[in-house]
């Protein structure tokens, strides 16, 4: 399966992925990590895209479409994959289908705003190895400390309550647009995301015709 998600930011995106992944086997590519992975190993790519995701903003489209080109012609999406935060733009989606890669599914996660700006404040990133956690719906073992490699668990700097607003302003006004843009070739799905972790699931795997 060739998945797209799309979602606001806080929507359960990830999170929704990271669960699919194992039940279908295939891996997650996000964009958003690959970029923080980069900011954190002070990588060219990480030094430009620093001023873009401080402040909210989307990285350029010709420095995404780069990288995915590459990504998503590694081994191990030869049997399909998950797309989490791409393409998040109609230039990038135009792209993706230039690369020849045919998808099957574009799921949307719909969240009410009010819910996604109280989630967002509960997040935390290990800052070693990226796991992701939630203080109410997906907490560490013990407060603040990473359950995989025991480092520190910190807020992301853009989940700040200034740059949440403008990534949801972004996402409306250029992500959002990718609805129509798939539902227009008949592969857009809708999935409501719910108060707790598994009954989104539950509602993701109806609307993908997954799982049991
Ligand atoms: P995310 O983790 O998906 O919320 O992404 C975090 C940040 O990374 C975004 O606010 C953007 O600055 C950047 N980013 C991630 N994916 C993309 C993309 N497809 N196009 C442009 N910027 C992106």
């Amino acid at each position: 399966m060739r998945l797209i998600l799309l979602g606001a930011p806080g929507a359960g995106k990830g999170t929704q992925a990271e669960i699919l992944a194992k039940e279908l086997n295939i891996p997650v590519i996000s964009t958003g990590e690959i970029i923080r992975n980069a900011l954190r190993e002070q990588t060219p790519l990480g030094i430009k895209a620093k001023k873009y995701i401080d402040d909210g903003l989307l990285v350029p489209d010709k420095v995404v479409i780069e990288i995915m080109q590459e990504r998503l012609n590694e081994d191990d999406c030869s049997n399909g994959f998950i797309l989490d935060g791409f393409p998040r733009t109609v230039p990038q989606a135009d792209a993706l289908e230039e690369m020849n890669i045919a998808i099957d599914k574009v799921l949307a996660i719909e969240v009410p705003e009010q819910r996604i700006i109280n989630r967002i404040s509960g997040r935390r990133q290990c800052s070693k190895c990226g796991a992701t956690y939630h203080l109410e719906y997906k907490p560490s073992k013990v407060l603040d400390v990473c359950d995989l490699c025991g480092g520190g668990l910190i807020i992301r700097t853009d989940d700040a309550p200034e740059t949440v607003k403008n990534r949801l302003d972004v996402y409306r006004e250029q992500t959002e647009p990718l609805k129509e843009y798939y539902n227009g070739k008949g592969l857009l799905s809708i999935a409501y995301g719910q108060e707790e972790i598994e009954d989104t699931t539950k509602e993701v795997f109806k609307a993908l015709g997954v799982g049991a």
